[in-house]
Parts: C-alpha cells; sequence; structure tokens
C-alpha cells in the first residue's frame, strides 16, 4: 500500500514502511545489548503499539513474554487531555521482572511517566521504555527513552498503529493527516 492507496486523506508519508523496519532492526539490536540472555517482560500500550510490538519482539534474541495495558489520556480527537485512566490492567505480576514498555508516540510524555511510576511502584525490578516516535517539541514531562525509533515534528501523524478516530491504524508506513480529513 502507498499513499495513492489513501486518496486524499494523506497530506504525506514521514516514515516509510523501509525506514520503520531497517529502525527496529537497530532497535532490538540495542535491547538484545542491553538484556542479554534475561528474560524480558515485554509491556504493550494498546492499540497504538500493536505493530512496534508485534516487529520487534520478532527482531529481538532474548526470552520475552508479553502482557498488554491499555490506557487513555485521549479521545478521539488529535489533543492530549493529560488525564491517564487504565481501561485494561496487566494479567502479569510485575514483581521482580525486567519491563520493557513499548509505546508508539511520546507526545506530551504524560502517559508514559505515569506508567513507569506505576509499575515501579508495584514492585518491578527495572523498568526500561522503547518508543517508535517521539515528539520533543510536544514534551511536557521529562523521560528518559531507552530505545527510540524517530523523533519527528510536532505534527499529528497516523499509520503504523497510530490511528485518528480509530482509523488508518494498518498501514505499514507513518504520514501526516490532510488538514481537511479532521477539519483543519
Ligand atoms: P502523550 O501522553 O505522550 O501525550 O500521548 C499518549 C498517546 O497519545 C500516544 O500513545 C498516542 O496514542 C496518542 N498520540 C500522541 N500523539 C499522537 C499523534 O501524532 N498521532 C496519533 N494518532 N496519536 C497520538
Ligand atoms: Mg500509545
Ligand atoms: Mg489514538
Amino acid at each position: 500500500m502507498d499513499a495513492k492507496d489513501m486518496g486524499n486523506d494523506l497530506e504525506k508519508i514521514l516514515l516509510t514502511e523501509e525506514q520503520l523496519q531497517n529502525k527496529l532492526d537497530e532497535m532490538a539490536r540495542d535491547i538484545d545489548e542491553v538484556y542479554g540472555s534475561e528474560d524480558i517482560l515485554v509491556i504493550g500500550v494498546l492499540r497504538g503499539a500493536v505493530m512496534v510490538v508485534a516487529d520487534l519482539v520478532r527482531k529481538i534474541h532474548a526470552p520475552v513474554t508479553m502482557d498488554w495495558m491499555a490506557v487513555s489520556s485521549y479521545g478521539s480527537g488529535t489533543k492530549s487531555s493529560g488525564v491517564v485512566r487504565i481501561l485494561k490492567d496487566l494479567d502479569t505480576d510485575v514483581m521482580e521482572r525486567d519491563v520493557l514498555i513499548i509505546e508508539d508516540i511520546i507526545d506530551s510524555g504524560l502517559t508514559l511517566s505515569w506508567l513507569k511510576s506505576n509499575l515501579e511502584s508495584r514492585g518491578a525490578r527495572s523498568v526500561r521504555i522503547a518508543t517508535m516516535l517521539r515528539k520533543p517539541e510536544a514534551a511536557k514531562v521529562e523521560i528518559d527513552v531507552d530505545f527510540l525509533g524517530f523523533d519527528i515534528p510536532n505534527e499529528f501523524v497516523v499509520g503504523y498503529g497510530l490511528d485518528y478516530a480509530e482509523d488508518y491504524r494498518h498501514l505499514p508506513f507513518i504520514g501526516t493527516l490532510a488538514p481537511h480529513v479532521y477539519g483543519g
């Protein structure tokens, strides 16, 4: 699939499928270097991180188990509310586990900084963060990212797990929406 299949909905492609996959290869190498043969408990943040988790765990050699959390700091619009709610909690006890949170994007950072301290308070031995994207200009809190894909400009992006009103998640690349789609 490419931008043409999207009609006029996409303004531009920011990161191609090849760029994303090459970056994930690099991230997986870095992750293997840090963890060695330690067991990693990967926690994917639903729903946006599904693609990153699925691709990344297949590139990691360290032994991995996966669990999922759904938290919400966004409605169906394009602005951060700053309010974090647990919509779906873990099924796994994180006590004494080495946790790797995998995210699609860090925007304000509010969700992840909340999530990281939440997991630390449950007794995780270590909590590290991997994210495909980060918007440095949108940061409202400092977050230590251990494994980073790309820093991107402060624009609303879709694709590769990221939605606008639940659409566009299936795209294998990341792009920006044409303003007419979100009424801009
Ligand atoms: P934060 O708490 O860092 O502001 O953002 C949390 C969540 O907002 C992200 O995990 C993601 O689901 C959503 N989000 C932030 N920026 C974007 C964006 O540019 N596009 C989309 N589709 N979602 C975003
Ligand atoms: Mg997310
Ligand atoms: Mg969303």
